[in-house]
């Protein structure tokens, strides 16, 4: 049996006093949401806080709600299972929707959080192992060690994103409000929030928490789809996680945008979607022409890594599939792909 490290626990009742306990213990603490990727984390010895600092009575941090501009303020303690099943996040995030709606299984979607998934740390499959296991390997440079395993030579860690989410978000223009005691409040768009070292790949502060993620009214021909390539449909990370947006106006592509999450260590958009698409009609053979050459340019933009697992060369021949039959779901036209 795995065990968990000795740590002690703070159970801070506001935001405040979180930030507070936060800022004192700098670099010794973690906020710790669900727990759902932490405690593992910690059982595998990939951190080593002296103290976790319990987000589950900070109510400040939960709810959904609806602005009268029609944008959506989602708690980051709001439950992954609430997400996915929220009326208002369905009708005007679909894509949000369904990509918190398959993190994973039910129990864990019941007990993780939107913020905690935003936050998820990258995955890769020589650090995502038990202390022995990588000690037998010789450690690599994201924990304890000097290499990588997965490039040759190489000295930056390439681990994968792998939170759903976040490319949902990135598609929707979705903004994270985020507050430190020492730098209060300030915003940052999903799409800034991204490094490309998976081991740190976030530009937040250590003493900074996610209180919300601002989702801002979309156009009013929004739609919206999320695609997974994954193991098992039961429950499993992304081999592929494929967003999709595409905005309609009097029955034309107007604009659209496709996020990708589990390639390398920060997300990413395919490029050239909303040339391709603008102009044309779902249904029509000018749409279904522009979904082939939008997912011909996905297979050459994307090249999954050995960092993961799922053979890369097959996510790679399965990149073009998702992304079409995502983007054909988006607007109705098949089903969307999750397994
Ligand atoms: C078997 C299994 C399968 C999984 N499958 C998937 C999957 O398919 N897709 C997927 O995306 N994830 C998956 N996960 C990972 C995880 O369950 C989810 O990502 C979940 O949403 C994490 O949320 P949490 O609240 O439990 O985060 P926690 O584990 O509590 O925290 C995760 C990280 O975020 C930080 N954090 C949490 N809240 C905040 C905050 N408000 N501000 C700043 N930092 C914060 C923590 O310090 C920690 O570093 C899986 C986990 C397991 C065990
Ligand atoms: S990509 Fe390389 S450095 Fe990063 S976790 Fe994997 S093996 Fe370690």
């Amino acid at each position: 049996m795995l065990r968990l490290p000795q740590f002690s626990v703070q159970t801070p009742a506001t935001l405040e006093a979180a930030l507070g306990l936060l800022a004192a213990h700098a670099g010794r603490a973690l906020p710790v949401a669900g727990g759902t990727d932490l405690l593992p984390n910690l059982k595998h010895r990939l951190a080593e806080p002296e103290v976790l600092i319990s987000l589950a009575g900070v109510s400040e941090l939960r709810g959904i709600s609806v602005g009268a501009d029609g944008a959506l303020t989602l708690g980051a303690m709001a439950p992954l299972d609430q997400i996915a099943s929220h009326p208002d996040v369905i009708a005007r995030a679909p894509a949000l929707a369904q990509a918190a709606g398959i993190v994973a299984s039910p129990q864990i979607r019941r007990m993780g959080t939107l913020g905690g998934n935003v936050m998820l740390d990258t995955r890769c499959r020589y650090i995502n192992q038990t202390h022995f296991w990588r000690k037998a390997l010789g450690f690599c440079l994201k924990k304890d060690g000097t290499v990588c395993h997965v490039v040759a030579g190489g000295q930056k860690c390439v681990a994968a994103a792998s939170n759903d989410t976040a490319p949902a978000l990135m598609t929707l223009g979705g903004e994270l409000v985020l507050r430190s005691q020492a730098g209060g409040e300030r915003r940052m768009k999903v799409d800034d929030l991204w490094k490309t070292d998976g081991i740190f790949n976030k530009k937040t502060r250590l003493d900074e928490l996610v209180v919300s993620v601002h989702v801002p009214a979309q156009h009013a021909g929004h739609h919206g789809a999320y695609g997974k390539l994954r193991e098992r449909e039961s429950f499993d990370f992304p081999q592929l996680g494929i967003a999709v947006r595409i905005d309609l106006e009097a029955g034309r592509v107007a604009d659209a945008d496709v996020a990708m999450v589990a390639l390398q260590a920060r997300p990413l958009h395919l490029k050239d979607v909303a040339d391709t698409l603008r102009g044309t009609t779902p249904g029509a053979a000018d749409f279904v022409a522009a979904v082939d050459k939008v997912a011909e340019r996905a297979h050459q933009q994307c090249h999954p890594l050995p960092n993961i697992p799922g053979d890369p060369d097959y996510r790679r021949e399965m990149v073009p599939v998702y992304v079409r039959r995502t983007l054909l779901a988006a607007v109705g036209l098949g089903s969307r792909p999750v397994a």
